[in-house]
């Protein structure tokens, strides 16, 4: 699938809609850094915030849902079970209070911390009391994905994963892909590691873009939902600015040809919990 409308969506097994394009909140500040960025993107007509409770800024993403005067079911939201807390329909409430609204669109387990199984129950719970449209996964492998289809009665939506040229899952991908699972791609500039790269900048020049949508481009021409951060204006516009170019299947090649994950089934190379 490629996309060429900036409010392309893909659907989910919950039968909602996600953008394939969205804003991701991770490491921007509690405060105005949060509330500015997020109100920029819906200005410039972003509709998915993707935020967690771990991040410690949903009263801000909030604020600024409010403030933006878009109607809130026209955002696509999305916040992540912070899986150190036991009870994830308990901790889907506090979410809800933190944020303002009386819905979440997409509840994801942020990482499969002490197995993949144990809080799938609860997640189905915060379906059924109505607290979120769909639910999710974040960070689980293939593998992971296979033990959890063994309990699961509602299947998840989204596996929000680790995703850009240099770290290109596509075992993963074609995983999810089987299981009816959107894949969704976080840090898709490497938290803006990989925006110095020579491949990547001889492609952004020879398609007269910059290296941030080139790296995010690719991800959407691979089928997947892309959650760029960033806390700057103009850096937000750029990163919007991906609907009127294509990857040729030579930029393509030669970005894939980056990956150094041997396009792995894996989430991570290294999880940072047990
Ligand atoms: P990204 O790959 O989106 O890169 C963000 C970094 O690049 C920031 O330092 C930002 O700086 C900079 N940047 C953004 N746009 C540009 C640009 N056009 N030119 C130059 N620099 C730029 O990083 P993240 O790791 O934050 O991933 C994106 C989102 O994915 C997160 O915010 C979060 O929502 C989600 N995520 C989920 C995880 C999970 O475990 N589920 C893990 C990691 C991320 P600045 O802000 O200063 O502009």
């Amino acid at each position: 699938m490629t996309a060429n409308n900036s409010q392309a969506t893909r659907e989910l097994s919950n039968g909602t809609a996600i953008p394939v394009f969205g804003l991701g909140v991770w490491q921007a500040a509690d405060g105005p850094e949060t509330e500015q960025s997020v109100e920029w993107a819906l200005e410039l007509g972003y509709r998915l915030i993707d935020t967690a409770q771990a991040y410690q800024n949903e009263a801000s993403v909030g604020r600024a849902i409010r403030n933006s005067g878009v109607p809130r079911e026209e955002i696509f939201l999305t916040t992540k079970f912070y899986p150190g807390n036991e009870d994830p329909r308990a901790e889907a409430e506090k979410s809800l209070e933190r944020l303002g609204t009386d819905y979440l669109d997409l509840y994801l387990i942020h990482w499969p911390q002490s197995g993949p199984t144990w809080a799938w129950p609860g997640m189905e719970a915060a379906v059924e009391a109505g607290l979120t449209k769909g639910i999710g996964i974040s960070n689980f492998s293939a593998a992971e994905i296979q033990e959890l289809s063994k309990i699961s009665q509602i299947q998840p939506a989204v596996n929000q994963i680790q995703f850009s040229p240099f770290e290109y899952r596509a075992g993963l991908v074609e995983a999810c892909e089987a299981a009816g699972i959107v894949a969704q791609a976080y840090s898709p500039l490497g938290t803006g590691r990989h925006l110095d790269d020579p491949v990547v900048a001889r492609i952004a020049s020879a398609t007269d873009h910059t290296p941030a949508q080139v790296l995010i481009r690719w991800a959407i021409q691979k089928g997947l939902s892309v959650i760029p951060k960033s806390v700057h204006r103009e850096r937000i516009v750029e990163n919007f600015a991906v609907f009127d170019f294509e990857l040729d299947a030579e930029a393509v090649a030669a970005l894939d040809a980056l990956d150094t994950t041997n396009q792995t089934a894996e989430a991570l190379a290294n999880k940072w919990w047990s």
